[in-house]
């Protein structure tokens, strides 16, 4: 793909790139550097139903592809993904604003084991075991694909989240109409184009590139949409739900996160300190798992502000093509004025902001770059504490009893991911019991791998991404009850009628 402005079409519908029929000109951008990347019409509510079309066309074929065929398909994706792997990490760097290390480091290289991942586990798509738990029959337990997949996905790690989505349902035999951001969506067009060089037929996958408001709901309405998958705020997921129960589809939804980081007495102080760096500047903090809430045990607590304050001084802001620069842009000018206005509204309220909570100065400060942030004396209830801020702020809070760590933890409508760091086997046991989030680690935060789930608990969402048991959301199970005596009375007629 050309990074030069040019208008090569932002839609990937029935294997062929092509400009949406909206009519509007639309430009993506380089949020660290404000240039024009890609150009082409958005989608309109035509192109959704052609995508939706594409799809429900290439079911029937790719829905009868066996475990091995659609595994081999995978296989030879991921070699695609491999031989253009700088190709993809070079343009994820710069539509998302992301340093070339991270996009080099995670976001590709996590995207081509994903893909391998699925390869081997649409092998293993199995039911459980069929028996006789009745006299008289024989049960079976079919796992079937459930049809066109509409996906919706977020900005923040655009090729991670494409891969998120289409994976586990095109390995289980579905097809798929994603709807990347309009913010982001070069490398989703060419993770579809690389699975079409893979031979995976036209029609499986397809992008269509528009905003939420008119792609979205089109996709989420479509009558021919049998499932929404849907990455994203909560605020839009509830929307997205209500608007899916109009014809019952069914729903997956990953939604915000505000995860707490707690620091008991016994911790390593050094490893604490910067986990908690890494955990909450990684991708500028535009995570949902992000390390935003650090609680740190009363005695520990000032020298881990001291540290995390110096390791935030040595966080290196700069272009995101230069290898040495740690942290690039947010996703936007907008992204970084909410994060500022988030800020401000916690100094207004009297919390004290120890480092940054500025944007930089010299040329970064143009575009949309935000300084390492860590707040220290947030009420527990202010928005700066509760609300999901999606940038490069840590707020940091003490604790006193053990008590108090888990009520504390656990006290936002949030649960998607949350640290405990301690030396105590005991503490550690009754963080990952207590603390209601769909992924606790120990002595670390951030940590991804394609085995395991990655889903929220409570206003966090439901379903899981990732591993085996994403496809308990992409497949319907159905149940198969053959009768084995072959007698025309069958002994249960009894209770409805005797004759014989
Ligand atoms: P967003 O909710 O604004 O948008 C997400 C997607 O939904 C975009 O593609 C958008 O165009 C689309 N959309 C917006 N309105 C829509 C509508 N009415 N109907 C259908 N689609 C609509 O989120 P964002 O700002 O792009 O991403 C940041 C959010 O994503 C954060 O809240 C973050 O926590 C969340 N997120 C969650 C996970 C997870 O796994 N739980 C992962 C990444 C990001």
């Amino acid at each position: 793909m050309h990074t030069d402005g040019s208008d090569e079409g932002l839609q990937f519908i029935a294997g062929k790139r092509r400009s949406g029929t909206s009519g509007e000109r639309y430009e993506v951008t380089a949020p660290a550097t404000g240039e024009v990347l890609a150009a082409g019409a958005l989608a309109g509510s035509d192109d959704v139903d052609e995508a939706v079309a594409a799809a429900r066309a290439a079911f029937d074929e790719w829905s009868h592809t066996t475990p091995a065929e659609r595994s081999e398909a995978l296989l030879r994706w991921a070699d695609r993904l491999q031989l253009r792997d700088e190709e993809f990490a070079e343009v994820e760097s710069r539509n998302a604003g992301k340093p070339i290390r991270l996009t080099r480091g995670f976001d590709v290289p996590g995207t081509i084991d994903n893909v391998r991942f699925f390869a081997g586990a649409a092998r293993n798509l199995e039911g459980r075991a069929s028996a006789e738990y009745s006299a008289e029959h024989t049960s079976a337990i079919r796992r079937e694909p459930i049809g066109v997949v509409g996906s919706i996905a977020p900005w923040n790690y655009p090729l991670q989240m494409a891969a998120w989505k289409v994976l586990p349902a095109v390995a289980a035999g579905n097809t798929v109409v994603l709807k990347p951001s309009e913010l982001t969506p070069l490398t989703s067009v060419l993770f579809a184009e690389a699975a079409q060089e893979a031979g995976i037929p036209d029609g499986v996958i397809n992008i269509v590139t528009g905003t939420g408001g008119v792609a979205g709901q089109a996709l989420v309405t479509h009558p021919d949409v049998a499932m929404v998958s849907f990455t994203g705020s909560t605020a839009v997921g509830r929307q997205v739900a209500a608007q899916a129960a109009g014809s019952v589809k069914r729903v997956h939804l990953e939604l915000g996160g505000k995860a707490p980081f707690v620091v008991f007495d016994d911790a390593d102080l050094e490893a604490a300190a910067r986990g908690a760096v890494a955990g909450s500047l990684i991708n500028a903090g535009q995570d949902c798992t992000a390390a935003t809430r650090a609680y740190v045990q009363r005695p520990l607590y000032e020298a881990f502000v001291e540290r995390v304050a110096a390791l935030m001084d040595d966080v290196r802001l700069g272009p995101v093509d230069d290898p040495d620069t740690d942290m690039g842009s947010l996703i936007s000018l907008r992204q970084r004025d909410r994060v500022a206005a988030m800020v401000e509204a916690a100094r207004g309220a009297g919390a004290t902001i120890v480092r940054g909570g500025r944007v930089p100065d010299g040329p970064l400060g143009r575009h949309a770059y935000y300084e390492p942030t860590l707040v220290t004396g947030a009420a527990q209830d202010s928005a700066v504490v509760q609300q999901e801020i999606f940038g490069p702020v840590l707020v940091c809070l003490p604790f006193d009893t053990d008590d108090e760590a888990v009520r504390l933890a656990n006290d936002t409508p949030y649960g998607l991911a949350a640290s405990a760091w301690t030396s105590n086997v005991f503490r550690a046991g009754r963080a990952s019991r207590e603390i209601r989030a769909g992924c606790v680690w120990i002595n670390d935060h951030i940590p991804i791998i394609s085995e395991m789930p990655h889903g929220g608990y409570k206003a966090s969402g439901f379903g899981k991404d990732m591993s085996a048991y994403s496809f308990d959301e992409y497949t319907n199970v159905k149940h198969v009850m053959s009768e084995n005596t072959g007698e025309r009375h069958k002994s249960w007629h009894d209770v409805v009628f005797t004759t014989r």
